[in-house]
């Protein structure tokens, strides 16, 4: 069984209430071999939501709490967005997940890289970082497109 970032299946979770949904990922829900979570919605955050950045490091630094997620408006989210990745976790491990594929730049979902003052910076989201020290195998969604 995978995880899969809910927008890369077509929900319409993103900060701007929009999807990025790809057939692929859409086919492995309906085949029954992947399961759904947006670690946003999860930590309580609304969609749509002000548009988020991790400041001071990536999302293992939020988890080591060296870093702070901070939305457009200056309101500190570093709370929701570890309870999300928490209760993401929380699901992959009760369907027993193997790997997660997780959408790139999200300051939730990113693998590799994630956004900060608008450029494209090396680093993990809170949400793959946390997958990643659990023990479950996260992948980008770029890397299935290559
Ligand atoms: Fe998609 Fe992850 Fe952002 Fe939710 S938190 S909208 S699943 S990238």
């Amino acid at each position: 069984m995978k995880v899969v970032s809910a927008c890369l299946a077509g929900v319409r979770c993103r900060y701007d209430g929009l999807s990025k949904g790809r057939g692929e990922f859409e086919r492995l829900v309906a085949e029954g071999k992947a399961i759904l979570v947006c670690p946003e919605q999860l930590g309580g955050l609304p969609t749509p939501r002000v548009p988020m950045e991790i400041r001071g490091g990536d999302g293992g630094d939020v988890l080591d709490g060296k870093a702070r997620v901070v939305d457009e408006d200056g309101t500190d989210r570093t709370a929701e967005m570890v309870r999300g990745a928490e209760e993401a976790l929380r699901i992959a491990r009760l369907a027993g997940a193997d790997e997660a594929i997780l959408k790139e730049r999200s300051p939730s979902c990113g693998v590799r890289a994630i956004v900060r003052s608008g450029d494209t910076v090396a680093g993990s989201g809170v949400a793959a970082a946390l997958f990643a020290r659990a023990g479950i195998p996260v992948r980008s969604d770029e890397e299935e497109r290559s």
